[in-house]
């Protein structure tokens, strides 16, 4: 199938307020424009390189999304043309996003990376040092950051229960923080989970964003 014709089967069983992130990592520009071309605009990638680079060659609505691992140093370089960070995972990170971006005058969105699957090597946010983390209420004087929600992995497996589970733990977390630390911020209201094998779960189970590589683009070639 095309990545045209990818793209409109997913949509098909999307809700409308479901956004869709195709994450185009290790695919060339000309998938990416492939995807444009069939209306997509929003694109996520994990490695920063790869994103700074596909950035400069494609067009400028283009909403990108940062979904993997992002380390200090490297803030600075997508601070300038990224939407979302949906991979914070440290005050530090935070802290550092808010101060390259507030240089430029420029309010990044950022969701809080949640480590919800059982393999240990995944990024993220415990659930208590997420909240220790917030309990801090330092980063509610970053003004040029916005936490706009939640973000997990779940476990890579066949086993649907387990799945169903990590996602029902991350929106029950979900509701929890907004409830506990942003009842006042009506910008706090995405939960993005769900991936090509498990979107329709995810989506059962309140994710608000999906990430879907390989169902829109085929297998990755290493
Ligand atoms: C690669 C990746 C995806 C997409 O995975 P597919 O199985 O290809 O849909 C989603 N989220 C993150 C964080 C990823 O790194």
């Amino acid at each position: 199938m095309s990545i045209k014709a990818n793209l409109e089967s997913i949509r098909k069983n999307l809700p409308t307020d479901v956004k869709l992130v195709a994450v185009s990592k290790f695919h060339p520009v000309s998938s990416i424009m492939e995807a444009y071309n069939a209306g997509q605009r929003v694109f996520g990638e994990n490695r920063v390189q790869e994103l700074v680079a596909k950035q400069a060659d494609l067009p400028g609505d283009i909403e990108w999304h940062l979904i993997g691992h992002l380390q200090s140093n490297k803030v600075k370089s997508i601070v300038p043309f990224v939407d979302t960070i949906q991979s914070v995972d440290s005050y530090k990170i935070l802290e550092e996003i808010n101060t390259q971006a507030k240089k430029i005058g420029r309010n990044v969105k950022c969701l809080l990376e949640i480590h919800i699957a059982k393999e240990e090597s995944k990024f993220g946010f415990s659930f208590d040092t997420c909240r220790q983390m917030l309990d801090n209420q330092s980063w509610s004087l970053l003004d040029h950051v916005t936490i706009v929600g939640v973000m997990g992995i779940a476990t890579n497996t066949d086993d649907e229960s387990e799945i169903r589970k990590e996602f029902e733990l991350l929106s029950a977390f979900y509701q929890e923080l907004k409830e506990s630390h942003f009842n006042d911020r009506s910008t706090f209201k995405e939960i993005s989970m769900g991936m090509s094998h498990d979107y329709l779960l995810a989506i059962e189970h309140g994710s608000t964003i999906i990430r879907v590589g390989t169902s829109i683009f085929g297998e990755r070639e290493y």
